[in-house]
C-alpha cells in the first residue's frame, strides 16, 4: 500500500513556510528516508513530520474519527498505519535521526501555533 495521503497538504506547506520563517533551509518529502519525512535536514540528522490527524491517528484528538461504515476496514488500515509509523520511526531513529513531528490540529489552533512556533525553533536549535 502506498501512502495515503497528497504531497504538500496545507499543513506541510504551513510548516515549511514556519521553517524558513526562522531562517533554515530544509529539504521537502525526502523519498530516500523510512518514510519519505516531510522536512529534513540531512547533514544535522533532523526530520520534522507532519502528521494529519485522521490517518495517522493522532492520540486523543477529536480529528481523529473512526468511520462507522466500513468499520472492520477501517481499523485494519488504520493498524496498518500506525504500524508503517512505528516502523519509519524506529528506522529514522537507528539512522541517528532527531525527529519532531507536528500535528495537523496544532497547525490549524491559532492559540496552539505560537507554542509549536517555539516547539519548531527548540528543535532546529538544538536544544
Ligand atoms: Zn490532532
Amino acid at each position: 500500500m502506498g501512502r495515503v495521503r497528497q504531497r504538500d497538504t496545507l499543513p506541510e506547506l504551513a510548516i515549511q513556510s514556519v521553517v524558513r520563517n526562522l531562517g533554515y533551509s530544509l529539504a521537502a518529502n525526502v523519498k530516500t528516508l523510512p518514510g519519505s519525512p516531510d522536512l529534513v535536514d540531512e547533514s544535522r540528522k533532523l526530520a520534522i513530520l507532519v502528521h494529519g490527524c485522521f490517518w495517522h491517528r493522532h492520540k486523543r484528538c477529536k480529528a481523529a474519527t473512526s468511520p462507522t461504515h466500513n468499520a472492520r476496514f477501517w481499523k485494519q488500515k488504520f493498524l496498518e498505519n500506525e504500524r508503517r509509523d512505528r516502523l519509519n520511526l524506529a528506522r529514522l531513529r537507528r539512522r541517528g535521526f532527531g525527529i519532531l513531528t507536528v500535528w495537523e490540529c496544532q497547525v490549524k489552533n491559532p492559540t496552539k501555533r505560537a507554542r509549536l512556533i517555539r516547539r519548531i525553533a527548540r528543535f532546529l536549535g538544538g536544544a
